[in-house]
This record gives C-alpha cells, sequence and structure tokens, in this order.
C-alpha cells in the first residue's frame, strides 16, 4: 500500500513563545504546588497538557469574529447568530447561553431534578455530578463494564448497559428518574465514545417510560468521529450529519464551548421543551445573565458560533484525533500501560499498572503527574482517587477502577514535535518507575477538591 500521511488542515498565522526551565526550577515550582499540577503558573509549563478545555488556537475567522461582538445588554446580534447555528448544526429548539458548561449544569440541575432523585449517566463528570447532588439527586454510573477496564479494546467503552438503568428503573421507579445523563464521548473512561446504536436502544427503552434523556455534548464532534470510523452504516456520513442525528436522539443538552466548539470561554443550555425552556430563561438571569448572553460577551458568542461550524469539518476532526492517535501509538510502542483503544481528546497513562508499587490511597495518579512536570515540564493532570472525591455519606474516598494520568491534546496547538517530546519524557520517567514515591494530602477542599488539593511527597 502507497503511504497517504495527513497533515494539519491549517497553517500557522501567529506564534506564542514558550518557555524552557531547568530541572532546578521544576523541583522548586512542583513544591511550590503542593505536587498538584493544577497549581503550577503557568508560565513554569513547557508543554500543557493539563486539560483541552479553552485552551484551543482559535482561527482567523473566530478572531475576526471578536471585532464582530454586539456588546448590547440585550438582543444583541451575535446571540441570534449562535441560536441559528445551533438549530442549524445541533437542531435543538431553544439556546440558553451560559458562561461555561458547568453554568448550563447547574441550571438544567435545578429545572428537572428534585429531592431525592436518581440520576443515572455513562460514567460521572466531576461538575455535572456535584450539580445534580447539589440540585438533591443521587448520579448512579450505568456505563458498561468494559468501560472500567484500561485494556478492553470494546469500540464503544462509552456505551450505557440498559440492564443496569433497567436495575435502577425497578428499584426507584421511573418517576424517580427525571432523565438519564449521556456523555459523548465519555471524559473520565478516557474519552471513549457511545455508539449510535447504544443511544438508539437508550432512546426506545427511556421514551416508554417517560425518562428523558440529556446530553452532555462537549465532545460530540470527537464521539462522531468514532461512529464514522467504526459503526456499521456511518462510513459515508459526514461528522455533521452524524453529530445532528446524536442530538435528534435526546431532549437538550449541556454544551461546554471551551472543548469540540474552538474557544477559551463559553457554554450553552440546549432544550426542546418550552415549558422547561420558560423555567430555564427564568433562572439563568439568577445566575448567569440575561437569557440572550448568559454570562458571554457579544464577541464570545460570535467566536463560539463559527468555532462549532469548524468543529464538525471532516477534515479538522480527522487531523484532530489524528494527533492524539500519533501520541498514543509511540507510547504502545515503548510499552506504556494506556488506556486503550486512545480515546478522543487526550491519552490516559493507568497509574496503577505504571506504579504498581503504590497503594491507591498514596495517590499514584497525582505522584506520576508531579514526576512527568519535574522530567520535561510537561504538565499532565490527575484522573483518579483524587478527582473522584469523597462519598458524602461515610466520608470515604471514592475508589474508581481506573486511576489516571490524563495527557489532554489542546486543539490545533502543538505540532507532532511536541509529540515526540512528549513521548520521550514519559519513557524516561518509565524507566526509573521504580524509584517514584508516593503523596500524601496535606490539604483537602471540600469541592472537586482535585483542583486545589495540596500533597507532600511520603
Ligand atoms: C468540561 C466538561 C464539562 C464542564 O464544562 P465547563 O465548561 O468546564 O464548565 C462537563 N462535562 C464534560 C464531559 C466536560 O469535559
Amino acid at each position: 500500500m502507497p503511504k497517504h500521511s495527513w497533515a494539519e488542515p491549517f497553517k500557522i498565522k501567529m506564534v506564542e513563545l514558550l518557555k524552557m526551565t531547568t530541572p532546578q526550577q521544576r523541583k522548586k515550582a512542583l513544591q511550590q504546588a503542593g505536587y498538584n499540577t493544577f497549581l503550577l503558573k503557568s508560565e513554569d509549563v513547557y508543554i500543557d497538557l493539563l486539560t483541552d478545555s479553552g485552551t484551543s488556537a482559535m482561527s482567523d475567522q473566530q478572531w475576526a469574529g471578536m471585532m464582530l461582538g454586539d456588546e448590547a445588554y440585550a438582543g444583541s446580534k451575535n446571540f441570534y447568530r449562535l441560536e441559528e447555528v445551533v438549530k442549524k448544526y445541533y437542531g435543538f429548539k431553544h439556546l440558553i447561553p451560559t458562561h461555561q458548561g458547568r453554568g448550563a449544569e447547574n441550571i438544567l440541575s435545578q429545572i428537572m431534578i428534585k429531592k431525592g432523585d436518581v440520576v443515572p449517566g455513562n460514567m460521572y463528570f466531576t461538575t455535572t455530578r456535584l450539580h445534580q447532588e447539589l440540585a438533591g439527586a443521587t448520579f448512579y454510573d450505568v456505563i458498561i463494564d468494559e468501560a472500567h477496564d484500561s485494556s478492553n479494546l470494546h469500540p464503544f467503552k462509552g456505551n450505557i448497559d440498559i440492564n443496569k438503568l433497567d436495575k435502577l428503573v425497578k428499584k426507584f421507579g421511573a418517576n424517580k428518574i427525571p432523565y438519564v445523563c449521556v456523555a459523548t464521548t465519555v471524559n473520565m473512561a478516557g474519552g471513549q465514545p457511545i455508539s449510535m446504536a447504544n443511544i438508539k436502544e437508550l432512546r426506545k427503552y427511556t421514551a416508554k417510560l417517560g425518562i428523558k434523556v440529556m446530553l452532555d455534548m462537549t465532545r460530540i464532534a470527537e464521539n462522531a468521529y468514532f461512529i464514522q470510523q467504526r459503526e456499521e452504516g456511518y462510513k459515508r456520513k459526514s461528522i455533521a450529519t452524524i453529530v445532528k442525528e446524536i442530538c435528534s436522539l435526546t431532549d437538550g443538552a449541556t454544551f461546554s464551548g471551551k472543548k469540540d466548539a474552538l474557544v477559551n470561554i463559553g457554554g450553552f443550555l440546549a432544550l426542546n421543551d418550552d415549558k422547561k425552556f420558560e423555567e430555564a430563561s427564568n433562572l439563568v438571569v439568577v445566575y448567569e445573565g440575561l437569557h440572550t448572553y448568559g454570562g458571554l460577551a457579544g464577541r464570545d458568542m460570535e467566536a463560539m458560533a463559527t468555532g462549532i461550524i469548524e468543529s464538525v469539518n471532516d477534515d479538522h476532526i480527522r487531523a484532530r484525533i489524528g494527533q492524539v492517535l500519533y501520541l498514543g501509538d509511540k507510547l504502545n510502542e515503548m510499552n506504556i500501560p494506556i488506556v486503550n483503544p486512545v480515546g478522543g481528546h487526550g491519552i490516559f497513562i493507568d497509574a496503577k499498572k505504571f506504579l504498581p508499587h503504590l497503594k491507591q490511597t498514596q495517590f499514584p495518579a497525582q505522584a506520576l503527574a508531579a514526576e512527568i512536570y519535574e522530567d520535561s515540564g510537561v504538565r499532565t493532570m490527575e484522573r483518579g482517587i483524587v478527582s473522584a472525591g469523597r462519598n458524602k455519606k461515610t466520608g470515604d474516598h471514592y475508589y474508581p477502577e481506573l486511576e489516571l494520568v490524563r495527557l489532554t491534546i489542546p486543539r490545533r496547538v502543538y505540532t507532532q514535535a511536541h509529540m515526540d517530546v512528549i513521548s520521550e519524557s514519559i519513557e524516561r520517567v518509565y524507566k526509573n518507575r521504580e524509584k517514584i514515591k508516593g503523596l500524601e494530602m496535606i490539604y483537602e477542599p471540600t469541592y472537586l477538591r482535585f483542583f486545589q488539593a495540596r500533597f507532600k511527597k511520603r
């Protein structure tokens, strides 16, 4: 077969210079940050893989759009354009902009959840679950078992296990379940997709019980790419078509524009139900701002509208996920234990397998993220026991099966050469893995502790 390489479907118009640091500087920075990569200063970071959230490079079209901001308090024309784009590309009837995804989660949870309700979902997401809990619900994970096994090669590890859902319905009754929260792709499982067949099956199952389906559509275009590549009958369908089909099987969605939509800030809540929309429009005024700006400037809404259109472009998605797969292939060749198949937005290192000598209460993923930073200035983050937090009733840690270090790749920001440097750093750390010590938590915040917790070496 002749080789057929792909390259980025863009060229670079402006660059941001990176600061290089010495090992001594990094050691000191890490101590000052309490071994929490969230507490490092960005200027001490060489390659920043902390998150793909709000870290994308905007296009010239998006930047040009920033100059078209209509900063009227009410009825900005950028709002109407965003509304039009959301209708056209996602098909939802009503749009409420929010400052970012969690703003939408807050409002959705408040209008849908009553105290004592149950919200099932395909694995939890930190802010999503917390908003559900704050609104009085208990979250139940109904993702398929394969999602909890980092080496299981199931093509759709984001799928919902309908049997698990059925058990919840039998136990609590359908009237206690306002909606099922469906994530595309599943962040905490390693960016794993859900199949169209599974969403259809879920729709059929919930429809007869009167349970709604609410989408966490933060990375829907990336999910659509996996459906296009892996699912029967979708090879010839465009990303845009697949995205719209997913949305058509749901009743509404929360969206963080900071991921797929290539903006630094922004999000929205989308709903089909008129009555719920009215309630949500009323609440958004309390928490975010008037329903035609929701905490965003007009220019932010303009950039997000353009970003949504760019995000469903087939060449864009192929290059975006192609870069993630390139790094994944390198690490697999080095026999580094990572979550396979590689997901859409990053590489997830299995810290339990990387550091088998550490107990989970010694925070292996946190320790590994610190070690990688010290080696090369590459900033990654923990997705394990620290992120999982504590059970509110028992006060004990949640002990997630997956103890991961996440290397999230920002969109359109780094080159293939950066990917090479990252893989070489991880290989060096892997060679010295036996010397890596665990951590002890010395400061623990009450909410979403992974953001601000501090540690010391044991
Ligand atoms: C980022 C994210 C959110 C929250 O969005 P923010 O814009 O960060 O508030 C919700 N769900 C998933 C899956 C996410 O990745």
